[in-house]
This record gives structure tokens, sequence and C-alpha cells, in this order.
């Protein structure tokens, strides 16, 4: 009898030649399309660094941290797989060989090897098939897709490739390795050279993996020639050999594979019929909006990170959710919060339509902030305070407002006489980094006659955290007798979680993080609104 397990299909998506082709972009695009023709997909990440998640890492290293309901701090790749999908992610989605690594060593101290040499085959590899077929358990998902990160050919990488090898091998027609690579255009010679797609799936070879399709990025179009001169080479038909051409908008790729039949190549692999074809009519519509901005608007995007985009993805991602929400496009003009001075201050912020300042942590750059913060108050510009730009938003209003000019986060100065953003009773304890702060998912209850409760037309609500600060309320009272109110409460904990500002025309804070939770299918209300209200006031 087939038991519901051996009903899901598998999908490993491997990369090489180089990183940064896009895995995560065309793993999602690939499910999004089998989403639309009806099916249950799930996708995960495997990151084959020593850290247990990406939260103690640096964003200079590895772009933001995405935090997901169940509190997971995870790679930026399931923000992308959740704004496709608008289906939430969790723990088990991404996993790290650190984290194969403890629960190996694990159950090794806890005597379950009952005495085996532990080695690399087959504990490791049998950890690694275990976490990708978790997923699959009770028949939840018909497809599990599974992105292993880093290039094939990398050392680090070598047991998750040896566990598709074995996967591959165990479940047969269930299974499907679809395998990245670059197909470069040589200008001197005028050419798309294949030769490194060729060594690349020779490697894979080399490990006893063939790969089933073959996605080719390419900066021009792969004509009928290099097509058939990679399936060769690479022994696939040429069917098989999928273009994905550099495009301007992430969310245009999975129309593109459309275009290319990466769905349907796929499931004729896997004997699933492909008569009914992918619905993708409110993607298509959320696409014609995109391309067809009718205003344009500039907002501030305030943080440490400027260098990097991948720094802020979520909240770049949720600002064009709402732009195309608005039909409007969202340009975005990143301020490092540490060059902002006094003397610069207006030449920086004039013109904005807009001003968002960024989550963070550590003192770096937290002056800047707070003067753009009392800019953005004291000229009635749109300000919307994300986590540490909403302590930061107390900060500047406590000083300049509540006169208490040394107010601070005991986070950045431990000393302050006015403590208002200070250290949650529950972290005072904690002395390690990794996966300890408030994380994933917390209720919030909104109170009446506010904007905020406007904006979410609903009283209960949950939100994403990411922090070890909170706001003291022992100043409270003083905050909202000036006019900055707490317009969202934690029930539970009687956490401040939203503020705003009266007498402004939107000066909004949020303790946790609406940037986790927009995706195309249902962009955040708050970016929607914030947008909406820098839109008028850039039309004034
Ligand atoms: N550093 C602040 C805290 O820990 C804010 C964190 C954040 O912005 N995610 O509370």
């Amino acid at each position: 009898m087939v038991t519901p397990k051996d009903t899901t299909k598998y999908i490993f998506v491997t990369g090489g030649v180089t990183s940064s082709l896009g895995k995560g972009i065309i793993s999602a695009s690939l499910a999004k399309l089998l989403q639309a023709r009806g099916y249950r997909v799930t996708i995960q990440k495997l990151d084959p660094y020593i850290n247990i998640d990406p939260g103690t890492l640096n964003p200079y290293e590895h772009g933001e941290c995405y935090v997901t309901e169940d509190g997971a701090e995870t790679d930026l790749d399931l923000g992308h797989y959740e704004r496709f999908l608008n289906t939430p992610t969790s723990q088990a989605n991404n996993v790290t060989t650190g984290r194969i690594y403890q629960s190996v060593i694990e159950k090794e101290r806890r005597g379950d090897y009952l005495g085996e040499t532990v080695q690399v085959i087959p504990h490791i590899t049998d950890e690694i098939k275990h976490c990708i077929q978790l997923l699959g358990e009770n028949n939840q998902y018909d497809f599990v897709i599974t992105e292993i990160g880093g290039t094939v050919g990398d050392i680090e990488s070598l047991p998750y490739i040896e566990a598709i090898r074995q996967l591959r091998w165990e479940m047969g027609r269930r299974s499907l390795v679809i395998h990245l690579t670059l197909v470069p255009y040589l200008s001197a010679a005028k050419e798309l050279k294949t030769k490194p797609t060729q060594h690349s799936v020779k490697t894979m070879l080399e490990y006893g993996v063939q790969p089933d399709i073959l996605v080719c990025r390419t900066e021009r179009p792969l004509n009928e020639n290099i097509r058939k001169k990679i399936a060769l080479f690479c022994n696939v038909d040429v069917t098989s050999v999928i273009e994905s051409i550099d495009t301007n908008s992430i969310y245009k790729v999975p129309v593109l594979m459309r275009e290319e039949k990466l769905d349907k190549v796929a499931l004729k692999k896997l004997n699933l019929p492909v008569s009914t074809p992918p619905v993708l009519e409110n993607w298509q519509s959320f696409l014609n909006k995109l391309e067809n901005p009718k205003k344009i608007v500039e907002i501030g995007l305030v943080g440490k990170y400027v260098e990097l985009m991948d720094a802020y993805k979520s909240i770049i991602e949720s600002l064009i959710h709402a732009g195309t929400t608005n039909e409007c496009q969202v340009k975005i003009k990143m301020i490092h919060s540490e060059h902002i001075t006094q003397e610069n201050l207006e030449n920086t912020m004039k013109g904005l339509a807009g001003a968002l300042v960024a989550p963070g942590f550590g003192d770096r750059g937290i002056e800047g902030k707070i003067l753009a913060i009392n800019f953005a108050r004291e000229n009635r510009i749109p300000f919307f305070g994300i986590c540490l730009g909403m302590q930061c938003a107390m900060i500047e209003f406590a000083r300049n407002v509540l006169n208490l000019p040394e107010a601070h986060s005991t986070e950045m100065d431990p000393a302050t006489p006015d403590p208002i953003i200070d250290i949650m009773e529950e972290q005072k304890k904690i002395t390690i980094k990794g996966g300890t702060m408030r994380l994933g998912a917390y209720p919030c209850t909104i109170k009446d006659n506010t904007k905020t409760r406007k904006i979410y037309n609903k009283t209960d609500i949950t939100e994403r955290h990411r922090h070890r600060y909170e706001v003291n309320n022992e100043y409270l009272e003083a905050f909202e007798k000036h006019g900055l109110k707490a317009t969202g409460i934690n029930p539970q904990a009687n956490l401040v979680e939203i503020i705003e500002l009266e007498d402004h025309p939107w000066f909004l804070g949020v303790q946790f993080h609406p940037e986790y939770k927009s995706t195309v299918a249902s962009p955040h209300p708050l970016f929607v609104d914030f947008i909406k209200e820098c839109i008028s006031h850039s039309e004034k």
C-alpha cells in the first residue's frame, strides 16, 4: 500500500559555477507555478555553514535575518518563499550544517548510536535526509522543494549532495534534481559560453548525481544551438535546458519560468499530469500594476547597512508591495545614519515623501537616526519606525519634547538617568546570544479610535518580533500626555508594541517587524497606508 508519505514529491535545487545565481528565486518561482496548478508546496533551504542559524551573523555576511511565525531566525530566502507563496514557513524550512551536527552530537551523547562510530556517512547524511523528509510527513504537501545553499564543488556542501544522491536512489521518480548554472557572455568573443555549465554538471556526476533539469542564468537569450550543445554535453534533453534571463524584477521570474515551461518539464519528469495550466491571474495583475505605476515617490530608508540592500530585503520588498498596491513606484533613497549631521540634515531629508527608520542593534549610527526622526516629526514628513526605529523615535521624543536630554535605551547607554527603553525582564538573565531574543509571532491588541485601528481594520493582530529591549512603561504616561500614544499593546505582558503621534499626518512606530509578513498576495496594511500617506505628502 502507498502511504501518504510516499506521494510527496521532492525537488532538489542545486547551484553551480558561482553563488548569487538566484536559486532562491527559481525555487520560489517553480513553487509558485506548482501552487498555481493547485498543488500544496513548501520550500526548504539547507545552508552548509556551521552557525546554528543566521541569527548571530552580521548582515554584511549574509544579508537580513528573516524571522518565521514560530520564531526561527532564518536565511533571507525564506522571505522570498513566503512572499511568493503567501504561506508561512517554520524552523523546519531552514536547516544549517551547524544544526545537523548539533543534533547528531546530542544523539551521540545520549547514547542513541549504541557504540557505533559516528561518521559523515551515514550519520550526518541520514540527519540531512531526515530534515528533508520531515516536511513531507503527514501528507502535508504535494511537493517539498529543497534548495541547497552554496555551490557544487564546495567542500562544505558535499554531505548535502551525497544525501541527495541517496534520496534519488531511494525515491526514484518521486524526486528530481534541478541544477542552476551560469552561461556567461564573453563580449570579446561575442558568444555565450557553455563550458562552465559542462564542468559544473561534471562535478555533480562525480558525486553520482545527474541533474534532470538545467536552469541557465544568462544575460542574453539562449538560442537553439546553445541549448542543444548544453543538452548534448550534460545528458539532458533539450527541453530540460531552461533559460533564466536577467530581469528587472524578481516578481517576473515565475512568468518567465512559465514561458520556459519549467513547471511542465518538472511535472512530466515526475509522471504527473500537465493538462491544467497554472492560474496566475492575481500575480499577473500585480505585475501589471508594478510595471505601469501612475506616480513615483521617494522614501528615505535610514539605516547603517546602506552599502548592502540585502540587509533590508524584507523592508524593501514590503515597500514594493505597498507601492504596487497604490499604483506607485517607490524609489528608495538609502540614507546612511552614521553620515547624518545637524549640518546636512535638511539637505538629506528635503524632498522626501517619507522616511522609514530601520531596525538594528548597537549604537553605531543611532544619533543620525534620532536626527532624521526629529526632522520628520517637526516637518510633518510621514515617518515609519520599525523596532529600533520605533525605539529611536521614543528617544527623540523624550529628549526634545519631554525634556529629558539624556534619555536613551540601556542597550546604547546602560548608565542613562532616563532609561526610556530598557531590557525586558525575561532577557536580563540571558547571557548567550543565539536564538535568545523575543522571537516570532506575539499577539497585540489595538486601541479603538486610533490610526492603527483604522489601518488594520481589526483589534487583535499578531506580528513577528526580534528584539531584547522594550518601552519602559514607567515613562508611558509622560509620553501619552504629550501626544505620543501607545496604540498597540501585548495583552499578556503589557508591552508597548505600537506607538503613534497625535497631530502629525503619519508618525508611527512598531516594536515588531511587519516587513516579515508582507506578501504579493497580501501586502502589509501598515506599509500600504504609509505609502498612501507619502503619496499625498509628495503631492502637497
Ligand atoms: N536592538 C533593539 C532591541 O534589541 C532593536 C532590535 C531590532 O531592531 N530588531 O530591542
